[in-house]
């Protein structure tokens, strides 16, 4: 596989997955706030997605030119306000000196985290969080090191994983959503054999 073939499917891969990831979030946010209507959350709760996107491939029937492989992202209009990285991929924290807004969104992000971890199982959890005010791109996946090396690319930073429970720190919205006081530590040792094969495949 061609690098650059390969950096396109990896690009879209974690886009994908971390689309997937901050759809699983939102729903248990949905579902808490459908199960507590009379419940008031400390901040208004931001409304976050992930960039849309597509990838298209040029075939020929040359033997010497070969298959084109192409990303295609939604361009973030300035609309969505100036362009921010939230959290960043090596510590799953709030960047320091946010303006607001962007600093709520930044630990509103951390609580994505915190949902996505416990309902992985401490699989894995979306950061590099960046983007306007409510389209976020260009993020990473972090993954438990069982899953194996190589999944979504360089920035799936293995510290970041082991650090987790250490790094995060709840917040107002993670008290208010009932999530436990600290990330729960899950068997260091996980049959997961069946996802590696599923994702090598
Ligand atoms: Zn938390």
């Amino acid at each position: 596989m061609e690098a650059e073939e390969r950096l396109t499917n990896s690009e879209a891969l974690t886009l994908l997955w971390s689309t997937a990831m901050l759809k699983m979030a939102t729903d248990f946010v949905e579902n808490f706030l459908a199960e507590h209507p009379n419940a008031t959350p400390p901040n208004p709760i931001p409304q976050l997605r992930m960039v849309r996107f597509a990838t298209f491939m040029v075939t020929t029937t040359s033997k010497t030119r070969p298959v084109e492989r192409y990303l295609l992202e939604e361009v973030i209009p300035e609309s969505d306000g100036l362009f921010t990285k939230l959290v960043h991929n090596g510590q799953a924290i709030p960047l320091c000196n946010l303006p607001y807004p962007r600093h709520l969104q930044a630990q509103w992000c951390c609580t994505l985290q915190h949902i996505q971890w416990e309902l992985t199982h401490g699989l894995a959890f979306v950061t590099d969080y960046q983007g306007g005010n409510t389209i976020i791109t260009d993020t990473q996946i972090i993954t438990h090191p069982n899953l194996g090396n190589g999944l979504f690319g360089e920035g799936n930073v293995p510290d970041a994983h082991k650090n987790f429970r250490t790094d995060h720190r709840c917040n107002a919205w993670c008290q208010f959503l009932d999530l436990p006081r600290e990330p729960t530590a899950f068997p260091g040792k996980l049959n997961i054999t069946t996802v590696v094969s599923h994702t090598q495949t």
